[in-house]
């Protein structure tokens, strides 16, 4: 069964340049070489301060990314971002890509900080590596469940932050995403028909019964297995007067991300 999926300018973009090229996804075709029969070239060198950058030359595009970035997820991740810049974005000044213009908090005020052009060569980037069709495809038939998140994310070969957004927008069942970072909350989330209101927690700490704040306070990582841990409804949502927190099933998978000091809650209700 096909579903009617919302592209926006730039995963359309990317879904048409896949469509071109005979595509469906590119999960065992070199990213290299696919930038480079867009006519873009890619190499890998060490950057300061940067992941990645484009330079838009008379003739020829590179694009460099940083070799010692940790994570091949977030390299490959890079790599689609800057192909979105190349595509989308002709003539952009010598333009360099960290942490928070790849970031995938894509809210009202990093827009504003970072522009337009960032939030498209993320929309880009996202469509590139995760076709939404076949997103839906390879989900919809399963229970939700951190190991669901980390089973797709190995599939396509990105980070589980990528994938649990595009499960928020694209997945079969209801999850609210909450990212903090150095024990501030910056960004949540939740579905715009979801029946639960989240408490706004915009630079507060995170809830002190939140699985977050295990991580800031004590270090507590758990393990895969343990990855699923039950917390209340009025943890992170509004519980009203008439409500009684025995009678919700929430649970949080606290994705973190110690590098860069900073957490992923995906919260969701059984
Ligand atoms: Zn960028």
């Amino acid at each position: 069964m096909m579903i009617q999926i919302k592209y926006n300018k730039g995963s359309l973009k990317a879904k048409e340049i896949l469509d071109d090229c005979g595509f469906e996804h590119l999960l065992d075709f070199p990213l290299e070489l696919f930038a480079s029969g867009l006519g873009a070239t890619v190499i890998e060198k060490p950057l300061i301060n940067s992941d990645g950058r484009i330079i838009f030359g008379k003739k020829h595009t590179l694009i460099e990314i940083n070799q010692n970035i940790p994570f091949e997820t977030r390299k490959r991740f890079t790599v689609a971002h800057e192909l979105g810049h190349y595509i989308l974005h002709p003539g952009l000044e010598l333009h360099n890509d960290n942490e928070s213009t790849t970031s995938w908090f894509n809210n009202k005020e990093n827009q504003a900080k970072h522009g337009k052009v960032e939030y498209e060569a993320n929309q880009f980037a996202s469509e590139l590596l995760v076709p939404s069709q076949m997103f839906y495809e390879e989900q919809k038939n399963e229970k939700f469940s951190p190991d669901l998140l980390r089973s797709l994310a190995y599939k396509f070969k990105v980070s589980i932050t990528a994938i649990a957004f595009k499960y928020f927008e694209l997945g079969s069942h209801p999850i609210s995403l909450i990212h903090t970072h150095n024990n501030r909350v910056t960004y949540w989330k939740r579905p715009p028909s979801y029946p639960h209101f989240m408490k706004n927690m915009i630079k507060l700490r995170p809830p002190g019964d939140s699985v977050a704040t295990e991580f800031f306070e004590k270090g507590k990582v758990y393990p895969e297995k343990f990855s699923k841990q039950e917390i209340w409804k009025s943890t992170w949502f509004e519980l009203k007067d008439w409500e009684n927190d025995n009678g919700f099933d929430f649970y949080e998978y606290c994705v973190v991300s110690q590098h860069y000091n900073m957490t992923l809650s995906i919260v969701w209700e059984e």
